[in-house]
């Protein structure tokens, strides 16, 4: 302001161009534990009882449908007739997650000669226990009365066959991957079954690799309702919602809400509950952003 260190009339020069400035001062007041939020577009400013009480910032959430709409927003916020077609989106999963820590790889009686001389090429492999089509429409037939399928369709992969980072030397990861296991059970808790039920599994690979018992050190279960719990995905669903015809493209997650904006000004629906998802694919998430680009 045409004053450098005391003298008027002096215009001064900031070292590191004049944003050194504002970093000077953000970090000034960061030290004093102010938390600086940029790329962050205020859409509003919240006033209540006269005063600005705080600013509602542009958001783009990727946490699925009913969880945005239903928990995050105050109903009353949002038309009737919206908030009944959330509330009809189908969202209940059917797919259970198992995460084995081995001290070895998994001999398969199909497929000798691999481990313990060493892994053979289908260990690299995603591997299916799923040996017919009607053996694919029993495992349904379970889970649509309710009841996890007494022998589930798994999809097996060892991970640390590609990134041995990922365990101490010598040891695995499993990935297994099963359905049917429906989040609505019609008799008992996935919190009573979660175990009997990653037992009942173990069984059906022993049966295609006798040593599987032998080599597990640690077993995690992951039901519907503990995907639900642990990442907040509402009724398990792996892809933020049923990928059933009514509710892809123009309807996902509902007819006339499909491109990505919401009944809310400035709210934006980027997760796998937008169309094209579910998946780890990022395109509601690019296609939300332009969207949002266009809106500007
Ligand atoms: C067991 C399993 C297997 C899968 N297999 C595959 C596969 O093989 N291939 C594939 O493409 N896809 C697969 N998927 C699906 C894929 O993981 C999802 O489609 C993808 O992760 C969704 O990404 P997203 O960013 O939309 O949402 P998410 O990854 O679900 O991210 C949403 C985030 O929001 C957080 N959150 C929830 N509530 C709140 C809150 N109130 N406040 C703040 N944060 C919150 C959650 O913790 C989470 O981190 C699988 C999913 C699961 C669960």
């Amino acid at each position: 302001m045409g004053g450098v260190a005391g003298h008027r009339g002096l215009w001064g020069f900031v070292r590191g161009g004049m944003g050194t400035v504002a970093e000077a001062i953000a970090a000034s007041a960061r030290a004093k534990g102010v938390e600086i939020r940029v790329n962050a577009p205020v859409a509003k400013v919240l006033v209540r009882g006269g005063r600005a009480r705080g600013v509602v910032l542009e958001v783009a959430s990727n946490l699925d449908p009913k969880r945005t709409f239903l928990r995050l927003l105050d109903p009353a916020d949002l038309d009737p007739e919206f908030v009944r077609a959330i509330r009809n989106f189908r969202i209940e999963g059917t797919s259970c997650k198992i995460n084995l820590a081995l001290n070895g790889l998994p001999e398969f009686t199909a497929y000798p000669g691999g481990a313990p001389s060493g892994p053979g090429p289908h260990h690299k492999a995603t591997m299916h226990i799923c040996p017919s089509i009607e053996y694919v429409e029993r495992a349904w037939d379970d889970a649509k009365y309710g009841r996890a399928s007494e022998r589930p369709l798994l999809e097996l992969t060892i991970p640390t066959m590609y990134d041995a980072s990922l365990a101490p030397p010598g040891k695995h990861i499993m990935g297994i991957f099963l359905q049917y296991a429906p989040y609505t059970l019609r008799e008992g808790t996935w919190d009573e079954l979660r175990e009997p039920f990653g037992d009942r599994v173990i069984s059906l690979i022993e049966e295609y690799a006798p040593n599987i018992r032998r080599i597990i050190e640690h077993r995690q279960v992951l039901s519907p309702l503990d995907l639900e719990r642990r990442f907040g995905i509402t009724g398990g669903n792996i892809f933020h919602g049923e990928m059933s015809l009514d509710q892809m493209f123009m309807m996902r997650p509902v007819a006339g809400w499909a491109r990505y904006r919401t009944p809310v000004a400035g709210l934006y629906l980027c997760g796998s509950g937008a169309h094209p998802g579910g998946g780890v694919m990022g395109a509601p998430g690019f296609n939300c952003a332009r969207e949002m680009l266009k809106q500007r």
